[in-house]
């Protein structure tokens, strides 16, 4: 069986997620993101969600002992086992760690950094919170979730450049245009 486990990485409101789902589907793996399952576990009201709420409303990070194991949790279920995409984890050095820790060995094939401008993610966020209403949407959490991003997140870029496994790609245009950005970046990167 071919395994692939991928990462998508990028500042808040590149469009990791849209993006995501298309890449998902290529090569057949399952999505998993911890933003989706935090803003799940709010929504269901279950005590992880209660845990977290406050702490994600402010633009802040959620500790990295509960995120590491929500993921280690995640990627123990049988749809990974054919690989996966993460898309908002690992966030930090640390978490970059016990990622490592988690895949015992194996590592990721390949890392998509969805690059997108400062201005222009706070205006895509902006015009987001009129239609979804994400609470953590509003300009100054928009602010401080872009800082957290280029403080704790930017490093890892150079974490994985080393690594030989970064692809860059121009978040920049229409939704199908960036995904047949991805798509060729990375399959050159795969061979798949
Ligand atoms: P965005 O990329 O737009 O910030 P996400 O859905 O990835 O959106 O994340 C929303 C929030 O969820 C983050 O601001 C943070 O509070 C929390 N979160 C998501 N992933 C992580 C993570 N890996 N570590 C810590 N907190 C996280």
């Amino acid at each position: 069986m071919t395994v692939t486990r991928l990462l998508i990485i990028g500042p808040p409101g590149a469009g990791k997620g849209t993006q995501a789902a298309k890449i998902a589907e290529t090569y057949e793996i399952p999505a998993i993101s911890t933003g989706d399952i935090f803003r799940a576990n709010i929504k269901g009201g279950t005590e992880l969600g209660q845990r977290v709420q406050a702490i994600i409303e402010s633009g802040e990070l959620v500790p990295d002992t509960l995120t590491n194991e929500i993921v280690q949790d995640r990627l123990l279920q049988e749809d990974a086992a054919a690989g996966f995409l993460l898309d908002g984890y690992p966030r930090n050095v640390e978490q970059v760690e016990a990622l490592d820790g988690m895949l015992e060995g194996d590592s990721l094939d390949a890392v998509v950094l969805l690059e997108a401008d400062t201005d222009e993610v706070v205006a895509r966020l902006l015009k987001r919170a009129e239609t979804e209403g994400r609470a953590d949407d509003t300009e100054d959490v928009i602010r401080h979730r872009q800082d957290v991003y280029a403080q704790q997140t930017e490093p890892l870029i150079e974490l994985f450049t080393k690594r030989g496994i970064l692809v860059s790609v121009d978040g920049l245009g229409g939704i199908d245009e960036v995904a047949d950005r991805i798509s060729s970046a990375l399959s050159a990167q795969l061979g798949r």
